[in-house]
């Protein structure tokens, strides 16, 4: 097609003048830009309401491409979650979900509110298409006509080619929730909840936050709009939730939109962590209550005795916070051992009491022993006898970011194993060790 041909095509789907799009036109094509990525940026401008031929065709779900600029797709909707979000210095309340149709599942964000609802068969026309963790991703704005159909359409929740389930509904048992899922629903013990006040965006805010468990496991939560329903020991139904990393772990958010109602029955919380190689659970970027088992091979720096900010609790080094300079440590027992199964290695970091039982003493006993020797080092010495060689099975949060992949312990006991194939493995683990460049206290 000539330019020419062009600017009367877009001329007469956005409805402005001829000239005027054909000058913008000839300038952007001038510089390079292909002519069908000009038109896309020409529509964007003007505003592309008009539909007609400027409506990009119709698509499978399963062939819509990061590539796609915009399509024209027909589906169920299986989820619809809404969400605030802050975006460019306003709140904004999007709904993302998931959509099917016999092909495959798309998620998509919808900008607008188009009154979605699971289970609805919509048609979105001129949906814009981004690429989001290597997958298409629909998003649903101004410029997207929205109908709902009334004949709906059929989707197998077992379709072999769908790697998702295309069930209806966002139902989820904790264990195979993953970070960035959108609108699930959970049936939940409530195991522990505290009401926190934080410094949120809006000033000074009171959430609820704690542990949800249910038959397949456990994981963290936070409420930002405290639900009443949520406390200790009470067993809930949450919809529209959304999961979202903090510190490295999976974590489930309960907001102002999700629906909380009290459940009727009890849950028989799966007393079972799972048990993971080493690398395996640092390939999964973090996973909350994971179990290991490997070999003690070091203690690493900061374990034995410590002292903590009084404001802030972090680790004080030589009298000196990060944040707040020169303070009065208070003492405290850790260790970070690091562990290694042949596969992988993590730092698995031991709380007060958990370093009391490898230690083999009391904070108390740990000061005197110090004040002994003019030297606090000689407790992370002797914790350094004690453990390093022999083989754990550790029990706890994994999380794994910048700081590495630290295994926050909640139970640490040496392993049962044949002490021969122990020590057979612990040797393997050394050889695969050897260049890893750690900083250690071996
Ligand atoms: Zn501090």
């Amino acid at each position: 097609m000539e330019l020419e041909a062009h600017a009367e095509e877009l001329a007469s789907d956005l409805g402005v003048d001829k000239e005027e799009v054909k000058s913008d036109l000839q300038n952007l094509v001038e510089y390079s830009v292909p002519i069908d990525e000009a038109k896309g940026s020409l529509r964007r401008k003007y505003g592309d309401g008009s539909g007609g031929s400027g409506t990009p065709e119709s698509k499978d779900i399963a062939e819509v491409s990061p590539d796609d600029g915009s399509v024209t797709v027909t589906g169920v909707v299986l989820t619809a979650g809404k969400r605030s979000i802050r975006y460019q210095g306003d709140d904004h309340v999007i709904v993302e979900g998931r959509l099917a149709d016999e092909t495959g599942v798309v998620d998509y964000t919808s900008w607008e509110d188009f009154g979605l609802s699971p289970g609805d068969t919509i048609t979105a026309g001129n949906a814009s298409v981004r690429e989001w963790d290597g997958e298409p991703e629909l998003n649903l704005g101004e410029s997207t006509s929205l109908s709902v159909e009334t004949e709906s359409l059929e989707v197998s929740a077992e379709t072999e080619s769908l790697e998702v389930s295309a069930e209806i509904g966002g139902d989820a048992d904790l264990a195979d929730l993953q970070t960035g899922d959108r609108a699930v629903s959970i049936e939940v013990a409530v195991l522990e909840c505290e009401r926190r006040t934080i410094d949120g965006r809006d000033g000074e805010t009171e959430i609820l936050s704690g542990v949800f468990g249910d038959e397949s496991g456990r994981l963290p939560f936070t409420n930002w709009d405290p639900a009443p329903e949520i406390e200790e020991g009470n067993t809930v139904r949450i919809e529209n939730a959304y999961v979202q990393e903090f510190r490295g772990v999976p974590e489930v958010n309960v907001s102002e939109f999700s629906t909380v109602t009290d459940l009727d029955r009890e849950i028989e919380v799966g007393a079972d962590a799972t048990t993971m190689d080493v690398g395996e659970a640092v390939r999964t970027g973090g996973i909350y209550d994971v179990e290991v088992v490997g070999n003690v091979i070091a203690v690493r720096d900061g374990s034995g005795l410590i002292q903590r900010c009084p404001e802030c609790y972090r680790v004080v080094q030589k009298g000196q916070c990060r944040t707040h300079g020169d303070v009065e440590g208070i003492d405290d027992l850790r260790v970070k051992a690091i562990l290694d199964d042949g596969t992988g290695t993590l730092t698995a970091v031991l709380d007060d009491e958990l370093t009391e039982q490898v230690y083999g003493g009391t904070l108390e006993d740990a000061l005197e022993q110090a004040r002994e020797a003019m030297d606090q080092e000689v407790v992370a010495d002797r914790i350094h006898e004690r453990i390093v060689g022999r083989e754990y099975r550790v029990r706890g949060h994994l999380s794994v970011d910048e700081y590495g992949a630290n295994l926050d312990a909640e139970t640490f006991a040496e392993s049962d194993d044949d002490p021969e194939r122990r020590a057979h493995a612990f040797l393997e683990s050394i050889d695969t060790e050897a260049d890893d460049g750690e900083e250690v206290t071996a």
